[in-house]
């Protein structure tokens, strides 16, 4: 039996069950957050949260990866709360996003590597949740020196602990290639990196460039019709099951319960089906019915979760 650390205590990989690979329960800004006490009223998002969750365990999701970076406004407390009073088993995240800020230049490899490793191996915020999976990014910018700093301690963080590595891309700069560029030449296993946001793209050239290092690819943006539509990622699923890459794609939302950067209302206007839901009601039927075998369903949905996870060492 295999374990991993979910925010509730240890996951038995087996128990992973329908597993959504980048989700958000929270994205909030810290410092409005510590500066206002009612920029997120914590009481009734966790309430509304937990229902939202309940609603998508109905649906048949049992596991979630919180793919919340440090500087996007984590909070591991509001993340077990929400655990807790769903039912939907969650992995937390450690790792920085793609944005620069001043005190990331001031900090050397190592100074941030050991708050990774602290993450990792002791817990998050005081608690002892531990994360059970190492994000980080690499945007619009490109391999930026700072860029290439975080996207290396990742790599140390991983090959020091064996917890995988799940990133957020640019599709339209190619970021996913030039981050395995990095992960590589610091002796990383890719076959143990999720390379995100690929969905985004209709690009096979691209997207087979990098499945052929043997990486996973997140087809993690279901529901963002303003950057691709549904139709179009799930033409992409289609072809690529074809090829061969069942066992090399994951399924997501890359949706939150709260994200500070839109007000909900206009959300829920330009992007209707970006929540928890659009995947089980809309997505697997329609992979169905594009003609994926049921057995690729799974591995994408059950089976590659469990085996990015599962192949770590002891930790
Ligand atoms: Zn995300």
């Amino acid at each position: 039996m295999a374990t991993i650390p979910g925010v509730l205590g240890p996951i038995d990989t087996a128990e992973l069950g329908f597993t959504l690979m980048h989700e958000h329960v929270l994205i909030a800004n810290w410092a409005m957050r510590q500066s206002f006490a009612d920029y997120v009223d914590v009481p009734r998002f966790v309430d509304a949260a937990a229902a939202e969750l309940r609603g998508a365990r109905e649906h048949g999701v049992r596991s979630m990866v919180d793919l919340t970076p440090i500087n996007l406004g984590r909070d591991i407390h509001v993340i077990r709360a929400v655990a807790e009073r769903s039912g939907v088993q969650i992995v937390a995240a450690t790792g920085f996003y793609w944005t620069e800020e001043p005190w990331m230049e001031a900090w050397d490899h190592d100074t941030l590597l050991r708050y990774l490793l602290r993450d990792i191996g002791e817990g998050i915020q005081g608690t002892a949740i531990r994360a059970g999976i190492i994000k980080c990014a690499t945007d619009r910018h490109g391999v930026t020196d700072l860029n290439r700093k975080i996207l290396e301690i990742s790599a140390r963080a991983h090959r020091r602990t064996g917890v995988p590595i799940s990133t957020h891309t640019s599709v339209a700069h190619h970021t996913g290639l030039a981050q395995q560029d990095v992960f590589e030449r610091e002796g990383v296993d890719l076959s143990r990196v999720v390379i995100g946001h690929c969905g985004d793209s209709v690009d096979l050239d691209y997207l087979e460039k990098i499945l052929r290092r043997g990486s996973t690819i997140g087809m993690d943006r279901f529901g963002v019709d303003v950057i691709l539509p549904t139709k179009q990622r799930v033409d992409t699923i289609v072809e690529l099951c074809k090829r061969g890459y069942a066992g090399q794609m994951v399924l997501s939302h890359d949706a939150s319960c709260h994200i500070d950067w839109f007000p909900r209302e206009v959300i829920r206007k330009a992007v209707p089906n970006w929540n928890f839901l659009h995947i089980s009601d809309d997505v697997v039927p329609a992979l169905r019915e594009g003609g994926v075998p049921e057995a690729q369903i799974r591995q994408m949905t059950v089976d590659n979760p469990r085996r990015i996870f599962e192949r770590q060492g002891a930790y």
